[in-house]
């Protein structure tokens, strides 16, 4: 059964190299860009039910132990145990509801703890996000796989736009489905590192990280088979909805304390339209860029 979130040990004494005060036990780095769940056991959209990390790992049968046993597992193992690991976190991303056979494929091939701090690589494949510094997150795999399943339904994805690097981990899912790739941070620091922990890795697509504000979205590389924003406004940027293809969609968190995923088509020159999807928690969107 999930635990509340302040056993988390993010929150209160894992040593990395963010050190503690960026890690803290606030609500921004451990438990952002996750879903919330309806019926958590602190009741209806509670914060401690979106990404606590000591759950048990769904669906592997009697043999998946709860993650406090997978807290145990050396580092140095972690190459022969992490494809094991992912194709866990495939089956229970299925049991999930994501059914997008490229998207899981996707998520198989992305070593995602590669994008987390050593001291966090032992919990890579758990469905929570994760602090990467900068009080910013990596999102929950649920939420990396459900918004490129969602923008990439039912067609091919040419050219595609995200908002907020972060580690780089939603950006390397993407040039595994999409043929080009824009992502955009605007925090210096994460900037570099996604760059850097994207340098190593190898994708069918073309990738491309820009430091700067997405807000403004990359007029130069628009128009945009799809769009998705990492981190949550209150309103979604027009500009961005200007920078869709006609037939294009925009996925991103939308409000304030509560937020919810939104979801925007494009189905002409002036016309978009718009649906409304799960409650959810992002870090937020902020304007300009941080060094
Ligand atoms: N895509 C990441 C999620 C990173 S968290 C992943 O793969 O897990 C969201 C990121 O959005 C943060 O790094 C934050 O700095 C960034 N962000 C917030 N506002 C932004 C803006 N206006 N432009 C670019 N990045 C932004």
């Amino acid at each position: 059964m999930r635990k509340p979130l302040n056993s988390s040990p993010f929150a209160t004494g894992t040593v990395n190299r963010f050190g503690r005060s960026s890690l803290g036990s606030g609500p921004s780095a451990v438990n952002s860009n996750a879903r919330i769940l309806a019926n958590g056991p602190t009741g209806k959209g509670s914060a401690a039910s979106a990404a606590a990390p000591f759950r048990p790992v769904a669906g592997g049968g009697s043999k998946v132990a709860p993650s406090a046993a997978v807290d145990t597992l050396p580092v140095s193992n972690l190459g022969l145990n992490s494809e094991r690991s992912r194709d866990r976190m495939v089956a229970r991303l299925r049991e999930q509801g994501i059914t997008h056979e490229a998207v899981l494929a996707a998520m198989r091939a992305v070593p995602r703890h590669v994008f987390v701090d050593e001291g966090l690589a032992s919990h890579a494949y758990e469905d929570a996000a994760l602090p990467i510094g900068h009080e910013q997150t990596i999102s929950q795999p649920w939420v990396v796989a459900h918004m490129i399943a969602t923008v990439a339904q039912g067609r091919e994805l040419g050219k595609v736009l995200e908002i907020g690097a972060g580690c780089g981990y939603q950006a390397a899912v993407l040039a595994h489905l999409a043929r080009e790739v824009h992502t955009i941070e605007r925090i210096h620091g994460l900037y570099e590192m996604a760059r850097r922990n994207l340098r190593g890795l190898r994708f069918p697509g073309r990738l491309r990280v820009v430091f700067g504000d997405g807000m403004a979205g990359l007029p130069g590389s628009a128009p945009f088979d799809a769009i998705i924003i990492a981190a949550a406004g209150i309103k979604i940027p027009q500009t961005l909805l200007g920078q869709l293809a006609v037939g294009g969609r925009l996925i991103a968190p939308e409000g304030g304390a509560d937020q919810r995923l939104v979801l925007i088509e494009r189905v002409g020159p002036a016309n978009w339209r718009r649906s409304e999807l799960e409650a959810v928690r992002f870090v937020p969107l902020r304007p300009g860029t941080q060094y």
